[in-house]
């Protein structure tokens, strides 16, 4: 019997590679293609450090307003539309399961604490009801589950035994599709079309530059074919030679955020660049190739799935305890790109303005911030991260995050980003600088990465003086950061002391209940 079906969007803001949009259609006399505007994303926060929700800022709203957009567009050529609401997505969902006479609802799968907790509601309501649901998988590569699974029950936590046992991924839908079913009676639901960012309360935005990197499936796929244009740059990708200092032309492709909405399939994304690899024969490989790069990113949902409390220190059996300091003079420094030294400023000011910072940019400021020169916690990092990237991704911000602050993952914390040589090796007339901190665009590049060292004349003549127009440095990185090793050396050796100990407490403890048992028998 056909009935009425309820696709539910939420990422996954695509016609391509949707298997949750592929099993919604089938068989169906109506198809309802919803999408609820979140007030736990979208609600707008003055108190925030920025315009916006109190999760996330304008830049990464801006790009799901016009990802929306697109998808509607996609939806209208398909003899379609998208049904937008506003509200609780999981009551409102619910609501309208039973008003619109839903017989099958689908969605796709979303392993983020947030999205696990509303999604259950949902399907629960529509069990009750007897409602069919489907969740497939397809925000990423693999489930993570099936690889848990196959680990015996335990996420793999490095990279190289999570590509052992993930294999290759299912081949992306091919399917295509000339129309979809119609929609049907939608009652008295007011049902909105894609609001203006400057119509959803943030207040006065017209001072602020906004990325320029667009949302939108469409957007996606004309960044993905340009990105695979050049055949021997994708062969030849290697992500750590990668420049971070090139914004005009940026190293990498710039896909995050199409990949944290769903505008792009990671799957498609994959199965493109195994085509190339096909094609030409000799290619680089993970974990610096191009496909390495998804696997990182299948690797952090993979680990963020299968860890209790994987978001903060506390409770997280993977992250090392360390006595981060408090200093939110400092932290506001960080974040408002005025530490004083112009590299980290820089980034951190394209992070604000763009949404988007290369992969060693970040590197830089998230050891900068944690445990290179200001031994502040990577949690406050992450909120900053969270707030102002357009790729903001639950699982890959908290994995890079626990990475780069040598919580997880990695642990040679005696390796430290220089603020001033790193990024004067790959940019050292000062370009990236000179265009995101112009204040200091007149400075002779000898001084640009250190201009406290300039002398007055100098500063005269740039007409920029250290301490006034721009700050001094915040930290002496000489002193802090070898401050920082000591710290970090000290937590590490109270850690492993620790596990010594509790080693020690569980041996003795077994011991004495084979005693126990012993005397028993
Ligand atoms: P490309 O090099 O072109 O890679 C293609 C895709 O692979 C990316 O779009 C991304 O989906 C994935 N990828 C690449 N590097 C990584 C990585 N290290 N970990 C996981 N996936 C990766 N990436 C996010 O998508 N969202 C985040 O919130 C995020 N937060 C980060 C925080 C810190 C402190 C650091 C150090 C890195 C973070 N990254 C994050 C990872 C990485 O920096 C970005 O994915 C990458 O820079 C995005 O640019 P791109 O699309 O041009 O990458």
């Amino acid at each position: 019997m056909e009935t009425n079906s309820l696709i539910w969007f939420r990422k996954g803001l695509r016609i391509h590679d949707n298997p949750a949009l592929d099993l919604a259609r089938r068989g169906c006399k109506h198809l309802y293609p919803v999408f609820v505007l979140d007030p736990h994303y979208l609600d707008p926060d003055r108190s925030a450090f920025s315009p916006g929700s109190a999760r996330s800022g304008l830049n990464r709203i801006q790009f799901l307003l016009e990802s929306l957009r697109d998808l509607d567009t996609s939806l209208r050529r398909l003899g379609s539309r998208l049904l937008l609401l506003r509200g609780e997505p999981a009551p409102v969902v619910c609501r309208l399961l039973k008003d619109w006479k839903i017989g099958k609802l689908c969605f796709e799968f979303d392993t983020e604490p947030y999205g696990l907790a509303r999604d259950k509601q949902v399907k629960d309501f529509a069990s009750d009801c007897g409602i069919d649901v489907h969740s497939p998988v397809s925000h990423t590569l693999f489930n993570p589950s099936d690889i848990i699974e196959k680990n015996g029950g335990k996420p793999p936590l490095t990279y190289q035994s999570f590509v052992a046992l993930a294999g290759c991924p299912v081949d992306p839908c091919a399917t295509t599709y000339s129309e979809l079913p119609p929609i049907g009676e939608t009652g008295d639901y007011e049902l909105l079309s894609v609001p203006k960012i400057e119509d959803l309360g943030y207040g006065d935005i017209s001072q602020e530059e906004l990325s320029p990197f667009h949302g939108g499936e469409t957007e996606a796929l004309k960044r993905l074919d340009h990105a695979l244009e050049d055949k021997a740059w994708v062969t030849n990708f290697e992500k750590p030679k990668g420049d971070p200092s090139a914004f005009l032309t940026p190293a990498t492709t710039v896909l995050s955020p199409y990949l944290k909405f769903g505008c792009l399939s990671s799957r498609y994304f994959y199965k493109r660049l195994q085509d190339i690899y096909a094609s030409v024969g000799k290619h680089t490989k993970p974990h610096v190739s191009l496909v390495g790069q998804l696997l990182w990113r299948d690797f952090f949902y993979t680990v963020a799935f299968g860890t209790p409390n994987f978001d903060r220190m506390k409770g997280n059996k993977i992250c090392k305890q360390i006595p981060w300091s408090e200093n939110e003079e400092l932290l506001v420094a960080w974040r408002d790109g005025q530490t004083g030294y112009p590299w980290i400023d820089a980034i951190m000011i394209q992070l604000k303005k763009w949404g988007w910072i290369h992969h060693l940019a970040r590197h830089c400021v998230a050891c900068f911030l944690t445990r290179g020169d200001m031994f502040i916690h990577w949690e406050k990092g992450r909120d900053v991260f969270e707030r102002l990237l357009i790729d903001s991704d639950w699982a890959i911000n908290n994995g890079n995050w626990l990475w780069l602050s040598c919580s997880s993952f990695f642990y040679q914390y005696y390796r430290i980003y220089s603020p001033i040589s790193f990024g004067k090796k790959y940019d050292p007339s000062g370009n990236y600088i000179r265009h995101f901190l112009p204040v200091l665009k007149d400075f002779p590049k000898e001084y640009i990465y250190e201009p406290w060292t300039a002398p007055l004349s100098v500063q005269k003549k740039a007409n920029c003086i250290i301490g006034k127009d721009y700050p001094r440095p915040v930290v002496d990185h000489e002193n802090a950061s070898k401050e920082c090793k000591k710290k970090m050396g000290e937590a590490f050796a109270s850690s492993s002391s620790k596990k010594q100990q509790n080693h020690n407490d569980s041996n003795e403890i077994a011991s004495l209940k084979s005693k126990r048992r012993k005397k028993t028998e």
